[in-house]
């Protein structure tokens, strides 16, 4: 079977929890990535059988998640972390959650996967049109929603089996104007569908793995309640 990484699942509401979901029914085996701010209500939740009706399967069974790694995708390795995060107390009870170590770790466990999937996004500043927007806000929707991407690959690339694919979600707001989807969240998304085209043509040739993007339709999870759509 294929063994999948999905980055950016904290609950079961998101697109994440769905393509684990598919995957799970094809039978793939599930690793996750989540926001380390997150982890301790989804472990929890998890435990607790919060999600149990959202864990089941077309065949009745329940999804398993082999293992939730603590991530935080705007780091790549210790030395980017700033001291307010590290002694921060939500980062401070996880460890080995940039970037590099989580893909280190990955391969400590298993060895290998098939499938990267980047279902993840942050733009401090969403809430804001582009015209109000801050630099930092910016750089930060950047960093999150699209560098987030190429790091992760260029760090699972090494452990990604030949003929493995790689996915990550984006949105029309690229494309068009979707008034209410600020803070430089729909120039994250353009540069993500850019790289998409970059990345496909690099890890395509030199490492015979897929990248590809799907601009998904509105679902009303976490994050996007968050911007009151
Ligand atoms: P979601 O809230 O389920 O997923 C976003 C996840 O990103 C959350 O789990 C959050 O904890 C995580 N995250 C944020 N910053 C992070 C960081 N620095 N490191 C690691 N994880 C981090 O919401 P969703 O809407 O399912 O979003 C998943 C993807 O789908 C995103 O790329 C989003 O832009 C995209 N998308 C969503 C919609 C929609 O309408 N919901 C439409 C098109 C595309």
């Amino acid at each position: 079977g294929k063994r999948a990484f999905i980055a950016g699942v904290a609950d079961d509401n998101g697109y994440g929890w769905a393509i684990a979901k598919s995957l799970a029914a094809a039978g793939a085996e599930i690793l996750v990535g989540t926001w380390v701010p997150a982890l301790n209500i989804f472990e929890s939740s998890l435990r607790r059988g919060k999600f149990d009706e959202s864990r089941v399967l077309p065949d009745g069974s329940l999804m398993e998640i082999t293992k939730v790694y603590p991530l935080d995708a705007v780091f790549d390795s210790p030395e980017d972390v700033p001291e307010d995060i590290k002694t921060n107390k939500r980062y401070a009870g996880s460890s080995n959650w940039t970037v590099k170590e989580v893909a280190e770790s990955v391969k400590q466990d298993f060895g290998s996967i098939d499938i990267l999937v980047h279902s993840l996004a942050n733009g401090p500043e969403v809430t804001k049109p582009l015209l109000e927007t801050s630099r930092n806000g910016y750089l930060a929707a950047l960093s999150a929603s699209s560098y987030s991407y190429i790091s992760l690959l260029k760090h699972f690339i090494p452990i990604i089996n030949p003929g493995g694919s790689s996915l990550s979600l984006t949105y029309i707001a690229s494309e068009r104007i979707i008034p209410g989807y600020g803070g430089g969240m729909s120039s994250a998304k353009a540069a993500l569908e850019s790289d998409t085209r970059v990345l496909a043509f690099e890890a395509g040739r030199k490492h015979k793995i897929r990248v590809n993007t799907i601009s998904a339709g509105p679902l009303r999870s976490r994050a996007a309640k968050a911007i009151g759509f």
